[in-house]
């Protein structure tokens, strides 16, 4: 059987095979999620129990307002809301703290999202320089501060950074981009969808004013899901509650939050993310482990001949850049199905999520493989580089 309905596959990737893929390794459901999402699928499921001022952070039953609570606690900031992705935190922000014209400092690494954020109010993104270790620091975003400064005659009026960046999963220096945020006094987002939820994270201990996390990207959740988290300071500017009146009815709507167009994720999402916390609350006290096995698979990666490394090394996270020009790309270029040769290969193995076709550069994810999984991976590769005739150390 290979469609569940009509014209709609079967998904089993995940089930038949073993994923590589960059962006989906943390966003995997727990068991908990996939049982909340049938349960809760229909539409409007969370509001069965929803009591005035009606908002669904304050829904008591099931326990959504204890969660935003606790998801506050777990995230080390005052207050949280869960949002649509990653991108409608920032969304929220930017459109509650800058206005046409203004500047937004942002890394040379930053996601498209954060562009989009940004352009969506009419503002412009100022982007901070990379070291030679493709790193943001704090030093080059003072630098570049002060560039802003002198060229518009203003000071930004957002910070935003990525905790670990989406293009070599590389750790950036957030407590020295924060301290900079603290001495110009500008508000600082630490965007950390690619960490909150697989490791330790502490917004206040960051320095952040604002935190983001991707609920579809680490938190073990579906999409669309996320997390914004700020200090009470703040809150009162991007969770502030509607003031509009109706002019001919005279309707006012309480406190609906404008930034959040009332209620955020209605359903089944909400209820899937509350069903992975407990999972996700335990398992980033083992991101130590996954660090190993990351850095046990980059290690026996490159002992084939002609393999590299664009990430910062020793990894510190499972989201790894790697260079196979030297190595696969070279059978790329004389073999019948180019660079599919690759994907073929892996296929036969029941690997995925590698980027089809590409033997340059490309990312892969090993967020949640066991060790017997880590080891066959690395095996596999070896052996489809001895299959060609490339030495393996
Ligand atoms: C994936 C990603 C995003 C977007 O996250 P969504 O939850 O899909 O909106 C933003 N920033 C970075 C660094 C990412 O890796």
């Amino acid at each position: 059987m290979k469609q569940m309905i009509e014209e709609i596959e079967v998904r089993a990737r995940e089930e038949l095979f073993i994923n590589i893929q960059p962006i989906q390794a943390a966003g995997r459901l727990t068991p908990e999620a996939m049982k909340a999402i049938i349960a809760y699928g229909d539409g409007y499921s969370t509001c069965d129990w929803c009591m005035a001022p009606f908002r669904l952070d304050k829904i008591r039953m099931p326990p959504i307002n204890e969660f935003h609570v606790k998801l506050a606690k777990f995230v080390g900031m005052d207050q949280a809301r869960v949002v649509p992705g990653a991108r409608r935190g920032f969304q929220a922000v930017v459109s509650s703290l800058v206005e046409k014209g203004d500047s937004v400092i942002v890394s040379a690494l930053a996601h498209y999202t954060e562009f989009l954020a940004v352009e969506n109010v009419g503002g412009i993104v100022k982007e901070v320089p990379l070291n030679e270790e493709n790193i943001v620091t704090g030093e080059n975003t003072a630098q570049k501060i002060e560039k802003v400064k002198k060229e518009t005659g203003k000071l930004p009026k957002l910070i935003m950074m990525d905790h670990f960046d989406y293009m070599f999963g590389n750790e950036h220096d957030i407590h020295g981009i924060a301290k900079v945020a603290k001495e110009y006094d500008v508000p600082f987002l630490a965007n950390c969808a690619y960490s909150l939820g697989v490791m330790p994270v502490n917004g206040k201990e960051m320095g952040a004013d604002f935190l983001v996390g991707s609920g579809h990207k680490s938190f073990a959740s579906p999409a669309p899901s996320g997390i914004l988290a700020t200090t009470n300071e703040w809150a009162e500017k991007v969770f502030r509650t509607t003031q509009m009146v109706g002019d001919l009815t005279g309707r006012k709507f309480g406190i609906k939050e404008v930034e959040m167009m009332g209620c955020t994720l209605m359903g089944a999402n909400l209820i899937a993310m509350m069903a992975s916390f407990p999972a996700v609350h335990e398992r980033v006290k083992h991101w130590d482990d996954e660090i190993k096995k990351a850095n046990y698979f980059i290690d026996e990666f490159l002992k084939i001949e002609g393999n590299k490394v664009l990430s910062e090394m020793p990894r510190k996270h499972t989201l790894t850049k790697v260079d196979t020009t030297g190595s696969f790309d070279k059978i790329a270029r004389t073999h019948k199905r180019r660079g599919f040769f690759f994907s073929d290969e892996l296929k036969k193995r029941r690997i995925i999520g590698e980027f089809a076709g590409a033997t340059r550069q490309w990312k892969l994810n090993t967020y949640g493989l066991t060790w017997d999984q880590i080891k066959y991976l690395a095996e596999a590769f070896q052996d489809i580089a001895k299959k060609y005739g490339m030495n393996v150390a």
